[in-house]
């Protein structure tokens, strides 16, 4: 049988590189030959694990496109995370979608089987087309928030109300889904057709063009969705998630996305001298941030929660920059109880450990599902993108997370008004008392389904085989 060519396509983020490798992975893994297509920039951020997968005897390789040079971009601003302000990011989106012509070519001399590509990439189905194969979108979100953003989009609920601080309900869910005004982008509540929120348009539009959509989650997680996703909305779709859990090696947790600002002997050793389920973890992704007042806030609240804590914050772009958020000997008092790391951290080691009792999320998908396989309850602190779907999801359909109370959607950015009591409460909320007993409890049966789904027989990776079987047809 001639072996299946598969294209991974991810838009320059790490929070889509990092799920498309280990999906490429996992296809490799099954006997597909995996190559990942993206810019010189970012190829390092592949290397290695495309490199162990090779010697572990599967076939994976990268292909590179140049990244174009665009006017009001800075030069080699090739990663979400480096364009110096959110404002840049439709200038952003609009370079990658340059790169078609090059896309082609390659489709052209490589004859893959399949592309999978970005929904952030509307314009590869017709690239695709053009070839005569199938493309696949990635979306990595849940079944729930697609869900809910259809819903939405397609009937306005928010439409009548005055305020931003009005409520309305996500009409026709099988739950009851409550949101503010304010939870949703003010593009899409005023109605303004910016080239941001028509290129949105264009990527959710594309969905019902392509051949269907890979997500990366796990039936038994949101049944009522993934039917919903596929009876409803009509879409066909494979889940074959948590990807986070082909991640089984030390050395594989270590290298995910980018280099480690500490190293894991030092974390490791951290985390081994404490007890089980007593220290919360902080993080807000790959390119979430606040304002020096909300950081302040943060390490207040952390402070007066009295919980032991692992904090990332993450560095700007400049190194010497002033850190003055931080309270006045904020450090030296936190010595063994508090550890800061500035920069990237090695998260998915950091959950797996025994020690970590709670973990504050800004609820992107990856962070949730990593949450959820490692099985550590969640305060949830939304951001923005569809990251207030998400915590929902946690804290009122799967009751696994205390929300921190946060209002305003934004671009990579935190509000910043979320005061120290609000922190203080909700830490200490999911990591002492009954109602913290309970829910990771719940945490712990989730844990144990994310790890049936991936094994032989469950239900992703049967929903793997069954898509890689109908893609060799
Ligand atoms: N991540 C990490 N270390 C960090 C920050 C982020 O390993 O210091 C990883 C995290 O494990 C997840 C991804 O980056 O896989 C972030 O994806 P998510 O969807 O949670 O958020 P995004 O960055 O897309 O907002």
């Amino acid at each position: 049988m001639v072996q299946l060519q598969v294209f991974f396509f991810p838009i320059m983020a790490h929070g889509h590189m990092i799920p498309i490798l280990d999906m490429a992975k996992l296809f490799a893994s099954r006997g597909v030959h995996s190559t990942i297509i993206t810019t010189p920039l970012n190829a390092p951020a592949f290397a290695k694990g495309v490199q162990k997968s090779n010697d572990s005897g599967f076939q994976m390789s990268i292909k590179i496109l140049k990244f174009p040079k665009v006017d009001g971009l800075p030069e080699d601003c090739e990663n979400i995370d480096q364009i110096p302000s959110p404002a840049m990011l439709p200038l952003f989106l609009a370079a990658t979608w340059m790169l078609k012509e090059q896309l082609e070519q390659l489709l052209q001399e490589c004859h893959p089987n399949c592309l999978v590509a970005d929904l952030f990439f509307p314009w590869a189905t017709d690239s695709a087309a053009r070839f005569n194969i199938p493309r696949l979108i990635f979306y990595g979100s849940s079944f729930f928030a697609s869900c809910a953003e259809e819903q939405v989009r397609l009937h306005r609920p928010f439409k009548n109300l005055t305020n931003a601080s009005d409520e309305f309900f996500v009409p026709n869910l099988p739950h009851k889904v409550k949101l503010f005004s304010s939870q949703i982008p003010p593009f899409l509540r005023e109605e303004r057709e910016t080239e941001f929120a028509k290129m949105l348009t264009e990527a959710f539009e594309s969905e019902s063009r392509s051949y269907g959509t890979i997500v990366n989650s796990f039936y038994e997680l949101e049944p009522n969705y993934a039917d919903y996703y596929r009876n409803v909305l009509n879409r066909r779709a494979w889940h074959i998630g948590p990807l986070s859990l082909c991640n089984r090696s030390f050395e594989e947790k270590v290298q995910r996305g980018k280099q480690a600002a500490i190293t894991e002997d030092e974390c490791l050793t951290w985390l081994n001298s404490k007890s089980p389920n007593s220290v919360v973890y902080i993080c807000f992704g790959s390119v979430g941030k606040f304002p020096s007042k909300q950081l302040h806030e943060i390490a207040m609240g952390l402070e007066a929660s009295e919980q032991q804590f692992i904090w990332v914050v993450m560095k700007g772009t400049d190194d010497n920059e002033p850190e003055d958020w931080m309270p006045e000997e904020f450090e030296e008092r936190m010595i063994g109880k508090g550890l800061i790391i500035r920069g990237w951290a090695p998260q998915v080691l950091i959950l797996d450990h025994k020690a970590i009792g709670g973990f504050v999320t800004h609820c992107g998908w990856n962070s949730t599902l990593e949450g959820i396989a490692a099985g550590v309850p969640m305060v949830t602190w939304p951001l923005g993108a569809e990251q207030f779907y998400n915590e929902k999801l946690i804290t009122d359909v799967l009751h696994i997370g205390v929300p921190v109370g946060a209002k305003e959607w934004g671009v990579m950015v935190g509000g910043g008004n979320i005061k120290r009591d609000a922190v203080e409460t909700a830490v200490r909320g999911i990591l002492v008392g009954e109602e913290a007993e309970d829910r990771r409890n719940r945490c712990k049966g989730l844990k144990e389904m994310a790890k049936k789904a991936i094994e032989q027989g469950g239900s992703s990776y049967s929903d793997l085989n069954a898509l890689i079987q109908e893609l060799s047809l």
